[in-house]
């Protein structure tokens, strides 16, 4: 058998073993993220060809969160020059929590565009580049990446964000203090909860996955939505910083770009193959969706996907 030919069996396999794990909590700090079902279990693949394979709750769509950072990186990238975006954001891990100031108040600088000091001044460039048609606009450059025509935010977790966010304020004041922003406060935070409230489902995510790893073709002979040389700079630094503070041991023991966010969906790219993507709303102490690590950690195992085996 070959290896692709293995995959609907070693994806069903990975399902039964993670799904029987338990552990973790909803993110409670977004009130409504915390009053989804803990059970739901989804996980898709898609590869290059746009084959696509999937077990479980496929259907159910979820909250990107800080997946959709990538795409948000993705379009200032598209959009503006690298000195401009690197005058403000780095491309270095940082070690701390993703809503974490320390390194921003050290270094004034956002460390790298999947942490939310980053994610916000992204949020800030793309006000920039599309004024004030920012959300629409947004939302039809990400979805062209994920092969459909639009993608809604879902009103109850935006303003459940926009309720609590008080961490995520603080960061954008600080942000501002240091001369990060250009726009106000509140109009940087309502992008960036908006792109974070936005819904998809898992098989869109694995679309999304497979067109990073076929250098922004979409999957199936599709049209090329994003540069290649912008999907070389979104994966590596999805590669370094894209898991949190276990993006070392992620690397280690998995060896895949991947970004996971606090909804507990999680989106990994086999660069040159195939796109994966879980959702399981159960995460760990960093973030990340306890059943959809162990599910990816198993299917790279098994399939030998690990970028350096
Ligand atoms: N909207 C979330 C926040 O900024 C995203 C966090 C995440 O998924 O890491 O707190």
């Amino acid at each position: 058998m070959t290896q692709e030919e293995q995959i609907p069996q070693v994806l069903r396999e990975v399902f039964e073993e993670a799904a029987a794990v338990k552990d973790g909590e909803l993110a409670a700090y977004i009130p409504q993220l915390a009053s989804v079902d803990p059970e739901y279990f989804a996980l898709s693949a898609c590869d290059t060809a746009g084959n696509s394979y999937a077990v479980g709750d496929c259907g159910q769509s979820f909250t990107l969160q800080s997946v959709s950072k990538v795409l948000a990186h993705a379009c200032v990238l598209s959009h503006c020059d690298e000195e401009a975006l690197g005058r403000r954001v780095g491309v270095e891990a940082t070690g701390e929590d993703f809503d974490s100031i320390v390194k921003l108040d050290q270094h004034r600088r956002a460390f790298n565009p999947m942490v939310n000091t980053g994610a916000i001044v992204i949020a800030d460039m793309l006000l920039s580049i599309y004024g004030e048609d920012a959300l629409p606009k947004c939302l039809s450059f990400f979805a062209s990446t994920m092969g459909v025509d639009n993608l809604d935010v879902d009103q109850a977790v935006f303003q459940s964000e926009l309720a609590t966010g008080e961490r995520n304020r603080a960061i954008a004041h600080l942000l501002n203090n240091f001369k990060l922003l250009d726009y106000r406060v509140e109009k940087v935070l309502e992008l960036y909860f908006n792109h974070c409230s936005l819904r998809a489902t898992t098989d869109q995510l694995a679309c999304l996955g497979a067109t990073l790893a076929n250098g922004g073709r979409l999957p199936e002979g599709g049209g090329c939505v994003l540069d290649p040389v912008v999907v070389r700079k979104v994966l590596s630094v999805m590669f370094s910083c894209g898991m949190y503070n276990d993006a070392g041991r992620w690397i280690y023991d998995v060896g895949l770009p991947a970004k996971s966010g606090v909804s507990g969906c999680l989106l990994v790219v086999v660069p040159g193959r195939m796109g994966i993507a879980a959702y399981s709303p159960r995460i760990d102490r960093r973030g990340t969706s306890v059943r959809g690590m162990l599910a990816v950690r198993l299917l790279s195992e098994r399939l030998n996907l690990h970028l350096f085996a």
